[in-house]
């Protein structure tokens, strides 16, 4: 007999849901253990007899055969005695007052769920509701913690005989998996046509019908796990065109589902992390790269080199393309102009009546609304650009412990944020805070969060600019409540989300390299191109792009030859008529004359020095666009237009504290004149950008011997800067950090706020 040992364990993270139990009761088994397991308000504890050896096997395999979905932050071990166990068992949970756990993010059908359901003998055959302990809808069904049935939008679901059975045994692959549902007791779906059209309900077949609506080329709203989606053929031309005009969206970029890999490769050139991540549970929609000459419609994404492309993630996703009657679907949020993403049957037939032909509706209802991820390849990494379904609400780990924070993020891509202990909460994609709609939904999203992590708010950091509402809601809170309120600069914010992700010591000063569009600045200006010389506590504005006039303020941001000749005026360029740009604005005289007029007293134009508008008056001079109907669509065609092998590059002067493109002009508009095409053009504009920056990075090391830089900020979405930049830093012996986990751009603004918040704190 060999002498037995005795451990106990907890184990922290996403454990709960996530099929750990049953996990960790095949692995007592696997070892010949006794002992047993149960859930707890903050994680799981494990109570184990048996040889040390065994015992030292099973901790090894908790790290390395864990499940899927499960993520492991901390194992605790205690060694002690044998406790004297019998047998292996899971034990009831345990409820402790106020512990809190991370929630799992939704997660897309697994494989076996996936054969199951194409399986004509499996009792759920094409069963759209089909899921597992590894599998199925989460965050956007959970109402409240301990994730349980009864608080989910499953409660109204009664479980069959059969299920019943699943969800109690532990060797079963549904045990305990709490949206477990078969055709006979769970959610169904149905096809509903506008009233007064063929109206009203059609239970029959409906996904067949579906299937035979959109390859006719109409419009179809699809429910889906975090709110609708508006359907149609990606490769009917006319109905993409449709859409558009019913949408009301111009140019912005459609998202596509393609039915698997394979068909992605037809369309989009796709390497090998790209498609990881296509696969992935997440399933986000990725940004790939568009092959030439295939036949989906140009108007999907029109004047882009990229398709935004995703897999089916839902099975009733899967059923769609089952008959592979199309290659390609448009799946666009379901929403009224910039209103947030529709989640109930009710709303959809009402906000949606005119954008739709038919519903296709089920009836398990969404209680978190959470859009389509957006990200990007960079480097073998994931680049994110909208963080939400598939990733949020996982957390953010956290070097330190701040105290309990609510950042409030920014006003457009708004998200927000709560830390509690070594987690930072980033929320789904909230969206523009420009309407009330968009607004409720920022405060439910707050709502919701309080309860979920049972969290009791310390302090609320939210952006310096008076105007945001997300701002104003904080102000209000902060004093409803009397609690401390943290104003933070908009730039800052986005240095310390980069630093915070990459977990860089927070009172060690980097290089931030802040390039964005908008920002309120410390001195009433709108900032964007700014070097900061920034910790998490506080930072030095070092050098900034020239700050010039922004003649009509908001418009000049919907109207880029605003920018270029604000911008040909303050580098002392003449107006002249080989410039698209001014022999566009020529032709209106009245135009013309406003805005000269504009120009001279400085009425409404707010002063700048954001790049991203230095970026719209390149793209305007040069010809590529002089109004835009979506945000930064005019840097986007330009840098779509970017010859990558063409060296050279534009310059700026520096001199002191100010980065100044008039150089930059004066070659530009020569090129222009002399006809040098616009993929030249737009390359030694972005080269010229990169290198600035590693010539100023160089001047800041040499002053104050700092060789760590952080690039954050909207225009780093530009991977043509990104991958010219980062290389010309790097090649300059600097070490360079760049977001991984959450966007550069707004999106990720509410993580910064709250560690700069939480260092403020701290330090008094
Ligand atoms: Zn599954
Ligand atoms: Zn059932
Ligand atoms: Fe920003």
């Amino acid at each position: 007999m060999e002498d037995l040992s005795g451990v106990g364990i907890h184990v922290n993270g996403i454990v709960q849901g996530v099929g750990f139990r049953p996990f960790i009761f095949g692995l007592a088994h696997k070892y010949e253990l006794t002992g047993w397991v149960r859930n707890t308000s903050s994680g799981v504890d494990i109570e184990l007899d048996g040889p040390k050896n065994k015992l030292e096997s099973f901790i090894q395999s908790l790290d390395t055969e864990a499940p899927p979905l499960a993520y492991i932050d901390e194992v605790k071990i205690q060694w002690k005695l044998p406790n004297g166990y019998s047998h292996f068992q899971i034990e009831h949970s345990e409820t402790v007052q106020d512990a809190f756990q991370p929630i799992s993010p939704d997660v897309s059908i697994c494989p076996d769920c996936l054969r199951e359901m194409f399986d004509p003998s499996d009792r759920r055959y094409k069963y759209p509701f089909i899921n597992c302990t590894n599998c199925g809808p989460r965050f956007t069904i959970i109402k409240d913690i301990p994730y349980d049935r009864p608080k989910t939008t499953m409660a109204p679901f009664e479980m069959c005989v059969d299920c019943a059975r699943e969800y109690a045994d532990p060797l079963d692959r549904r045990f305990h998996a709490q949206p477990i549902a078969c055709p006979v007791c769970g959610p169904q779906v149905w096809l509903e046509f506008k009233m007064g059209s063929n109206g009203g309900v059609d239970p029959t077949n409906p996904i067949e019908k579906t299937q035979g609506l959109l390859k006719e080329g109409k419009i179809v709203a699809v429910k889906g796990l975090g709110g609708f989606h508006l359907a149609c053929d990606a490769t009917n031309q006319a109905a993409v065109i449709e859409l558009r005009s019913r949408k009301l969206r111009v140019d912005k970029p459609f998202a596509l589902m393609m039915a698997n890999t394979e068909t992605i490769e037809k369309y989009c050139d796709l390497n090998d992390e790209e498609r990881k991540l296509l696969e992935s549970p997440s399933r986000p929609i990725v940004l790939l790269r568009r092959k030439p000459g295939t036949d989906i419609a140009l108007e999907n994404a029109p004047g882009q080199d990229y398709l935004g492309v995703m897999l089916p993630y839902t099975p009733l996703h899967y059923l769609l393309f089952d008959t592979r009657e199309f290659d390609a679907l448009v799946m666009t949020s379901a929403n009224l102009s910039e209103e947030p993403i529709v989640t109930t049957n009710e709303t959809a037939r009402d906000r949606l009546v005119d954008l739709a032909d038919a519903f296709l509706m089920h009836d398990r209802d969404i209680h978190v609304r959470c859009d389509d991820s957006v990200v990007r390849v960079y480097k073998n990494n994931i680049f994110p650009i909208r963080r939400s379904r598939g990733y949020a609400p996982f957390p953010v780990y956290l070097s330190g412990t701040p105290p309990v924070i609510l950042a409030c993020g920014a006003e457009l891509k708004n998200t927000f944020c709560i830390t509690r202990g070594n987690y930072a909460f980033l929320s789904q994609h909230i969206g523009d805070m420009e309407n009330l709609e968009t607004l409720e939904s920022f405060r439910h999203g707050i709502t919701h969060f309080e309860k979920l992590f049972r969290i009791k708010i310390e302090a609320i950091a939210y952006d310096k600019h008076p105007d945001y509402l997300a701002s104003r809601y904080a102000l209000d809170r902060v004093e409803r409540e009397a609690i401390p309120g943290i104003g933070v600069q908009h730039h800052h914010a986005h240095i310390a989300s980069c630093m915070v992700e990459n977990r860089l010591p927070s009172e060690k000063p980097v290089i931030g390299v802040a390039y964005d569009g908008t920002g309120y600045g410390e001195d009433g200006t709108i900032w964007g191109g700014e070097i900061l010389l920034a910790d998490l506590l506080s930072f030095d504005r070092i050098a900034h792009l020239k700050t010039i006039p922004l003649p009509g303020g908001d418009l000049a941001v919907r109207q880029p030859w605003r920018i270029a000749l604000a911008w040909l005026d303050a580098a002392g360029v003449e107006w002249d008529e080989y410039l698209p740009a001014v022999k566009w604005i020529m032709a209106q005289p009245g135009l013309l004359k406003n805005f000269k007029t504009q120009l001279k007293t400085g009425l409404n134009s707010p002063k700048t020095s954001s790049m991203g508008r230095l970026f719209d008056a390149v793209s305007a001079l040069a010809g590529v666009r002089h109004d835009v109907n979506y945000e930064a669509q005019a840097a986007i065609e330009f840098e779509a237009l970017a010859d990558t092998t063409e060296m050279g590059m534009y310059e700026f002067s520096i001199i002191g504290k100010e980065i100044d493109p008039s150089p930059l002009f004066h070659q530009l508009t020569e090129d222009i004149k002399i006809g040098l095409p616009l993929p030249n053009i737009s390359a030694k504009f972005h080269n010229g950008v990169a290198d600035m920056t590693a010539k100023i990075c160089t001047i800041v090391r040499k002053e104050r011997g700092i060789d760590q830089v952080t690039l954050s900020g909207g225009v780093w979405q530009n991977i043509t800067l990104l991958r010219s930049t980062l290389e010309k830093l790097e090649n300059n012996g600097f070490q360079v950090f760049i977001h991984k986990v959450v966007p550069s751009n707004d999106g990720g603004l509410a993580i910064g706020q709250a560690m700069i918040a939480a260092a403020q704190i701290t330090s008094q």
